[in-house]
């Protein structure tokens, strides 16, 4: 189960309204991209939705359970940085665990599912590590591998590929869309890169001056943008 529903959400700063009304349902399951200009509040909403921020005021639901007063790492959800936001000083599997061990999860199971998690991933020979002795695409791979130990309900990714090289992110795009499909955990996933929205997206929401332009597959998007912002955004013929 991992279904997200956002009612009238609205974030100001001071005077300035960074998002004026957010409504949006996120089925179970579903691979959703937010796209928009850059400072137009997509790693605000993610925030809010995992609870690193609060809403100014609007409803964030859960599997249909108002989570506005429940703290992060309550909400079953783990959130992947573009910075990745691994502890330097901790090895490979000690920054895949440290989330479990927090929340005192056992030894055995901890165990268990770094190693699961660091399969799926091939980081089997990185465990002993720390981030300094990595690439930066298996510093990421490390990143998503914590989100997974943590077996979220939501994955939230904020542009979690713009640091790598054009190689490694077609690599670590076909590893994330191949994760979500044996996972079959909803993801949200923030991009500026048309490819990673057309090619990962069931559905793709797009944002401008704080409030949603569109929300639709990339196909109904590309097919029938609603206006010449999405259109060019998407990239379709005007
Ligand atoms: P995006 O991720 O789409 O680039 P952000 O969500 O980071 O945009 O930021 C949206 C707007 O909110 C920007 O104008 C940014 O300067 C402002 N903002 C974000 N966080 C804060 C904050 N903590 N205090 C004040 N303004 C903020
Ligand atoms: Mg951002």
């Amino acid at each position: 189960m991992g279904s997200l529903q956002l009612k009238s959400v609205r974030k100001s700063f001071g005077p300035v309204d960074v998002l004026k009304g957010i409504d949006l349902e996120v089925k179970d399951g579903e691979f959703v991209i937010f796209v928009g200009p850059s400072g137009c509040g997509k790693s605000t909403l993610l925030r809010i939705i995992a609870g690193l921020e609060d809403a100014t005021s609007g409803n964030i639901l859960i599997d249909g359970a108002e989570v506005s007063a429940v703290p992060p790492a309550k909400r079953g959800i783990a959130m992947v940085f573009q910075s990745y936001a691994l502890y330097p000083h901790l090895t490979v599997r000690d920054n895949m665990g440290i989330g479990l061990k927090q929340a005192g999860a056992p030894k055995a199971q901890i165990e268990e599912r770094i190693k699961k998690a660091s399969a799926m991933l091939s980081l089997g020979p990185y465990l002993d590590r720390r981030p300094a002795e990595l690439s930066g695409g298996q510093r990421q791979r490390v990143a998503i591998g914590r989100a997974i130990v943590r077996e979220p309900k939501l994955f939230l990714f904020d542009e979690p590929l713009s640091n790598l090289d054009a190689a490694l992110r077609v690599n670590t795009r076909l590893e994330i869309a191949r994760l979500h499909r044996e996972l079959k955990a909803t993801m949200i996933y923030v991009t500026h890169d048309q490819v990673e929205a057309m090619t990962l997206a069931d559905k793709i929401v797009v944002l401008d001056a704080g409030v949603i332009q569109q929300v639709g597959s990339p196909m109904e998007l590309y097919n029938r943008p609603a206006n010449l912002f999405v259109a060019g955004f998407i990239g379709s013929p005007a």
